[in-house]
C-alpha cells in the first residue's frame, strides 16, 4: 500500500511513497555495507571537506529545506529555517571534529601502547517526526565523521527531507552507498534494522516505549545503542526570579514546535508565594502566542502532526483550564495553547502529551522544588529561574536530568551534549561527545624490547 504525506496544516496529500520493505532495507544495508571500506579509507581531510560541502549544500538550500519541513511538519516556517540552519551547523561542526577524534598513547613497560578510534561499520539511524532533519543531522555528522556508513530510516510520517538531504550528499561527492534513506514503517523497516546482523549500531530517537523494545532486539546481536526518549521537563520558578522574564519565556518552552518537543518544559514549577502572581503573567504571555498558517513568517505555532494524535492530546484535558487559547477556523490538525493548574501526581504531569498543554504545578521550598522536578520516569532537559547563583548551582547539581539550562529555557547547542538520565535514554549526541558512540576503542601494544 503506498503511503500518502500529509501537510497537517491543510490536510492536503503533498507526496506519495512506496513504502519499502524487508527486502529493500536489506538491499540498503548491503549498499551501506559495501560502501564502508572505503568510506573508512578516506583520508581525513578528504572526509571533512566532503561534510563542509554538504552543510555548505544545505545552506544554499536552506529555503527549499525549510518549506519541505515546514508543510511537512505544520512547523512554523521561522522555526524551520532555523533548525535547517543547524542542520548544516551540524555539518560543519564534524567536518572540523574528524582530526580531533583521535587516539593517545600510554606509557607502558616493554613497549609503545596505542589506541585507535576505529569506525563501527554500517549504523542504522531511526528518527521521529518532530525534528526529522534536525535530529537526522545530529546522527548523521558524528557517524559520518567517525567513517561509519549509514542507513536511515525517517519516521513515516515526515520523510521528505531525509530524502532530500540523500540528493544532496551525493551532489556533494559523498560516495553512493555511504548514506542511504529507507522510508517504511517502524514495525518493518526499523525492525529489520534493530534485528539486522550486519548493523553494528541503532541511533535512535523516540518515544520510550518503542526505545524499549529497539534495546531489546539490538541484545540479540550485541548491537551498541544510543537513545533518545521522551521527556517530561521541569521549569522550576523560584520566587526570587525576574518572573516577568521567566513568564514571558514559559509559554515558548511549551507551545514550540506545538509543545511535540522532548526538551519540553510541559511542568511549571512554582514557588507558592510567587505563584499567583506568575499564573497571570503567564496566561498572559500565553495569549500573545501566534497560532496558525505556519507558511507565514511571524506564526509562532502550528498544528500537530496528525488527527490521531490530536486526539491524544485533547485527552489530558479534563474539566476547565486556567487558559485555552484559539486556533484557526480551517481545515488542519489545530489544538490551542492550554494551561491546567495540576498536582505532579496528575496524568498531565507523569505522561509526555507532547502536545500544547502546561500543567502550573505550586512548590513549597526548595527542596520541595527538587523532590517534584525528580518524581517523574523521565530526566531530559529543564529550567531553573532564579536570582540566586548558589541555589541555582545547588538545583542544577540535585536534579536527575542531562541537560539544563538556569534562567533560560534553550537546551540544545551544536557543540554541547545533548541526551537523558533515566528512562530519557542514554548516550550523548552533540559536540564531541557524539563521536564516542559511532566509534570503538582499539588498544594495540607494540613490543620494543630486542
Ligand atoms: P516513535 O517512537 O513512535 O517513533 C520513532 C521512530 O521509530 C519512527 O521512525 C518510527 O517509525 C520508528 N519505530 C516505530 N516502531 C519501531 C520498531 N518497532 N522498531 C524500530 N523502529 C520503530 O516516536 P515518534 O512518535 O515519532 O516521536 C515522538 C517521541 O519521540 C516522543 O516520545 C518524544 O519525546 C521522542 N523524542 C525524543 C527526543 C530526544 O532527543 N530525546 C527528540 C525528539 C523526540
Amino acid at each position: 500500500m503506498s503511503l500518502a504525506v500529509i501537510n497537517p496544516a491543510t490536510e492536503e496529500t503533498i507526496a506519495t511513497l512506496e513504502p519499502a520493505g524487508v527486502e529493500e532495507t536489506d538491499a540498503a544495508v548491503g549498499r551501506a555495507a559495501r560502501a564502508a571500506p572505503a568510506w573508512r579509507a578516506v583520508t581525513p581531510r578528504d572526509r571533512a571537506r566532503l561534510l563542509r560541502r554538504l552543510a555548505t549544500l544545505v545552506e544554499e538550500h536552506g529555503e527549499e529545506l525549510a518549506r519541505i519541513e515546514s508543510q511537512n511538519v505544520g512547523k512554523p516556517i521561522s522555526g524551520a529555517r532555523g533548525e535547517v540552519g543547524m542542520v548544516a551547523d551540524v555539518f560543519h561542526f564534524y567536518a572540523g571534529a574528524i582530526d580531533k577524534h583521535h587516539g593517545e598513547t600510554i606509557p607502558v613497560a616493554g613497549g609503545i601502547d596505542m589506541t585507535f578510534r576505529e569506525p563501527l561499520g554500517v549504523v542504522g539511524l531511526i528518527v521521529p517526526w518532530n525534528f526529522p532533519l534536525n535530529i537526522a543531522s545530529w546522527k548523521i555528522g558524528p557517524a559520518l565523521a567517525a567513517g561509519n556508513t549509514i542507513v536511515l530510516k525517517p519516521a513515516e510520517l515526515t520523510p521528505l527531507s531525509a530524502l532530500r538531504l540523500e540528493q544532496l550528499a551525493l551532489d556533494a561527492g559523498i560516495p553512493e552507498g555511504v548514506l542511504n534513506v529507507v522510508v517504511g514503517k517502524g514495525s518493518i523497516v526499523g525492525a529489520r534494522l534493530v534485528a539486522h546482523p550486519d548493523v553494528a549500531k541503532i541511533g535512535f530517537t523516540g518515544s520510550t516505549e518503542v526505545g524499549r523494545g529497539i534495546m531489546e532486539g539490538a541484545a540479540q546481536t550485541i548491537k551498541r545503542v544510543t537513545l533518545e526518549l521522551g521527556g517530561k521537563s521541569a521549569n522550576v520558578i523560584f520566587a526570587d526570579a525576574d518572573l516577568e522574564k521567566a513568564a514571558a519565556a514559559a509559554p515558548y518552552a511549551v507551545f514550540d514546535n506545538a509543545g511535540q518537543d522532548c526538551c519540553a518544559r510541559s511542568r511549571i514549577l512554582v514557588e507558592r508565594n510567587a505563584y499567583d502572581r506568575f499564573a497571570d503573567l503567564l496566561t498572559a504571555a500565553t495569549q500573545n502566542v501566534k497560532v496558525g498558517d505556519p507558511a507565514e513568517d511571524d506564526t509562532e505555532m502550528g498544528p500537530l502532526i496528525s488527527a490521531q494524535h490530536k486526539e491524544t492530546v485533547a485527552s489530558f484535558v479534563e474539566g476547565q483550564p486556567l487558559f485555552q487559547g484559539d486556533t484557526p477556523d480551517t481545515k488542519g490538525f489545530w489544538y490551542p495553547c492550554t494551561l491546567v493548574e495540576a498536582t505532579n501526581d496528575d496524568r498531565v504531569a507523569r505522561e509526555e502529551v507532547f502536545g500544547p498543554v502546561a500543567a502550573l504545578i505550586p512548590f513549597e521550598d526548595e527542596a520541595d522544588a527538587i523532590r517534584i522536578a525528580n518524581d517523574t520516569q523521565y530526566g531530559l532537559s529543564g529550567s531553573i529561574w532564579t536570582n540566586n547563583g548558589a541555589r541555582a548551582l545547588r538545583v542544577a547539581r540535585a536534579l536527575d536530568t542531562g541537560v539544563l539550562s538556569i534562567n533560560s529555557n534553550s537546551s540544545v547547542r551544536v557543540s554541547t551534549p545533548f541526551g537523558g538520565f533515566k528512562q530519557s535514554g542514554f548516550g550523548r549526541e552533540l559536540g564531541m561527545h557524539a563521536l564516542a558512540s559511532y566509534s570503538e576503542i582499539k588498544n594495540v601494544f607494540y613490543a620494543t624490547e630486542g
